[in-house]
């Protein structure tokens, strides 16, 4: 038997001080050591790393583990899990978490609360997010280790279902199997501290907050980090639930175009459904031995490609048939009828009488699609996961069997809501009186999104009045799957969103700014709402600057990858090629840029890419003829005419011919 693979760890140091120098660091190496020589030959560690303080910088650390092929198995912090004001671990992976681990913090606890009191300083969460396990431990290399200690027996199983291991194999034998293959007893933490094991709570550095935990019995929640315009209602306990793929099934018309199946399309008849021919020409009868075909020969019938029924072929007959046409019963071959002569004809001098074969050894089958030739009873013809294209192929396979309903999933319904007290009709007569701004950002939305293939609706403008806005969003909640708004989500007073959001509907900010430009306090939430069958469900609510320009590149960088994803469309997003700059782009020093640029194939058979101009976030004219955002990283020196860029399509490539 070959040797398992290992599993994978990785070790995620958060502390301000061990960022600046790494030396600061002991618990890294303490938790290594754990694997190494408590893991039973399981484990290897195959990245560590140490990461300040700071939300983004803790989830972005972790995404690229989680979120990639070949991800990680196990993702252990340590750090930031108590209360102090700069203590964030918990807050920043919980919104990260698909699926809670209540039990793994339950057993760490009560390990630690064995050993000491303190363990109810910290605040640990655990969970899975894609394939893998996140475990927060606290920043002391003594707590981190006793807990690591109190679960990794246990941890390869879990890595093993998380990863997507069958869990009736894995659970095959029973429990005690379990036990027995985990190397822990019943009723026993897998691993016991000694009843005099003396513990010393270390207080004393800059990072440290204890092993300690705190007993909780529900998952941990995100807290609202925004502010409270009403300064009124207090903390509200919700849950984030990232939404299901819904299914549905639908009519194979032209309305399927953009649907992705969610089921495999089994074929339930035969195509074709009768012997063919496949050619203008005479259906004969073949001898069995192979002996001359030739001669000539009455013609009994006629076969055009027309329902109904035939007469049989008799020996020494034949009949005259076209393409298409279903073969009469006996028949078993077409010949050509450029292999043919006619010989008399009936007394009218209309219809063939007598027709003579030239070809010789004409064999059983000849010239004839058999039943089921190109698609058998019982042949899956679309897979799950295709997506139906308006090129008509997949449409065209389905019309064939007489497939009239198939499942897909369904695609989300879009509200689109700007906002602001400025902001009126876009086609509003009359002039604009001071302060009053065009609504430039529902129309655009809507028809990018419809443009997509998606159903939106559209939801008007909402005032900058806490009450407003809630309004809105709740009524919207009612109607649709995602909510699109511009405007509001800036730190200026009136900019109500988050609070809303987060305050009056029990939502989850999941992220509030995003280092990128344009865009930056682009806002991604997600609110539970009671769907109609009165179950829990998610809805997804993205709130996209308010310059026109943001909106438009952040719905494109953000909204649609998401809808592809609702949708069961993958890859999700834009695609990206390689583009060659057909001039000097210059860089900010800060922020990534998604330049809006146009793309076209060149007679050199290379992508070129030029800037559509000034780039201010409000300049809607820098979006005309766009199709390609350039993705510019940061930098202080310019790139030049000829470099090779990453570009995200919006559009079509114009080709220049050859
Ligand atoms: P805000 O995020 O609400 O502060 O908006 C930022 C800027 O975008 C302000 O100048 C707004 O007037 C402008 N803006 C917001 N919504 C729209 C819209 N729907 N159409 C055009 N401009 C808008
Ligand atoms: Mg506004």
């Amino acid at each position: 038997m070959s040797k398992p693979a290992l599993l994978k760890a990785a070790i995620l140091v958060v502390s301000t001080t061990a960022s600046k120098d790494p030396s600061a660091d002991s618990s890294g190496g303490v938790l290594s050591q754990v694997f190494e020589e408590e893991g039973v030959g399981k484990w290897e560690v195959s990245e560590v790393k140490i990461v300040g303080d700071e939300v983004l910088d803790i989830q972005r650390a972790i995404t690229a583990w989680t979120d990639r092929e070949n991800s990680l198995n196990v993702i252990i912090t340590t750090g930031g899990t108590g209360f102090a004001v700069h203590d964030t671990t918990p807050e920043a992976v919980t919104p990260l978490l698909h699926k809670q681990a209540p039990g793994l913090v339950h057993g760490m606890l009560t390990a630690s609360l064995a050993v000491t009191p303190f363990a109810l300083m910290s605040r640990p969460v655990a969970g899975v997010r894609n394939k893998t396990l996140i475990i927060t431990l606290p920043g002391s290399p003594k707590g981190a280790k006793e807990n690591l200690q109190s679960i990794l027996k246990l941890l390869p199983h879990a890595c093993q279902q998380a990863a997507g291991a069958d869990s009736r194999t894995l659970h095959a034998g029973g429990v005690k199997k379990l036990e027995k293959e985990a190397g822990v007893s019943p009723g026993h933490q897998p691993h016991s501290h000694a009843p005099d094991h003396s513990h010393g709570h270390s207080h004393g550095h800059g990072h440290s907050h204890g092993h300690a935990m705190p007993v909780r019995h529900t998952a941990p929640n995100d807290n609202p980090r925004s502010n409270d315009p009403a300064l009124g209602p207090t903390r509200r306990n919700r849950s984030s639930p990232y939404p299901m793929l819904a299914v549905t099934s639908a009519k194979v018309d032209g309305t399927l175009v953009g649907s992705v199946l969610s089921a495999d399309v089994t074929a339930t008849e035969a195509v074709p459904a009768y012997r063919a021919s496949i050619v203008d020409g005479y259906a004969v009868i073949a001898s069995e031995d192979g002996s001359s075909s030739q001669g000539t020969f009455p013609v009994a019938s006629i076969s055009h490609a027309t329902p109904g029924d035939i007469p049989e072929l008799k020996t020494g007959q034949i009949a005259r048939i076209t393409t298409g046409a279903p073969l009469p019963p006996g028949a078993t071959s077409v010949v050509m009828v450029e292999d043919t002569v006619l010989k008399t004809m009936t007394d009218d001098g209309k219809e063939e009488k007598e027709v003579e074969i030239l070809a010789e050894g004409v064999k059983d089958g000849e010239n004839v699609r058999e039943v089921g030739s190109d698609i058998k009873i019982g042949e899956v013809i679309l897979r799950k996961g295709e997506e139906i294209s308006a090129i008509g192929g997949e449409l065209g396979l389905l019309a064939s069997v007489g497939k009239a309903e198939v499942t897909v999933y369904k695609k989300p319904i879009i509200g689109v809501l700007s906002t602001g007290d400025e902001i009126v009709e876009h086609s509003r007569l009359g002039d604009l009186r001071l302060g009053e701004v065009r609504d430039c950002n529902r129309p655009t939305i809507l028809s990018a999104v419809r443009g997509w293939g998606f159903e939106a609706i559209d939801l008007g403008i909402a005032k900058d009045k806490p009450g407003a806005l809630e309004e809105h969003l709740r009524d919207a909640l009612r109607k649709v799957d995602v909510i699109i708004t511009s405007g509001g989500v800036s730190m200026g007073e009136l900019d109500l969103l988050k609070p809303t959001i987060e305050r009056s509907l029990g939502g989850t900010i999941h992220f509030g700014r995003v280092s990128m430009k344009p865009g930056k306090p682009t806002t991604f939430a997600t609110v539970p709402v009671k769907n109609n069958a009165g179950e829990r469900v998610s809805k997804v609510i993205f709130s996209l600057p308010g310059n026109p320009v943001s909106a438009v590149v952040t719905l494109h960088l953000f909204v649609l990858p998401s809808l592809h994803h609702l949708s069961g469309v993958s890859p999700p997003g834009l695609p990206k090629v390689l583009a060659t700059l057909d001039h000097e782009f210059r860089l900010d020093p800060q922020r990534a840029e998604y330049h809006r640029a146009i793309v076209v194939m060149g007679k050199d058979g290379l992508l070129h890419a030029s800037s559509t101009g000034g780039q201010r976030s409000s300049r809607v004219g820098s979006l005309k003829s766009a199709n390609a955002l350039l993705c510019l990283p940061t930098g202080n020196e310019p790139l030049k005419k000829g470099d090779k860029i990453e570009a995200l399509l919006m559009g079509k490539v114009r080709v220049d011919v050859v």
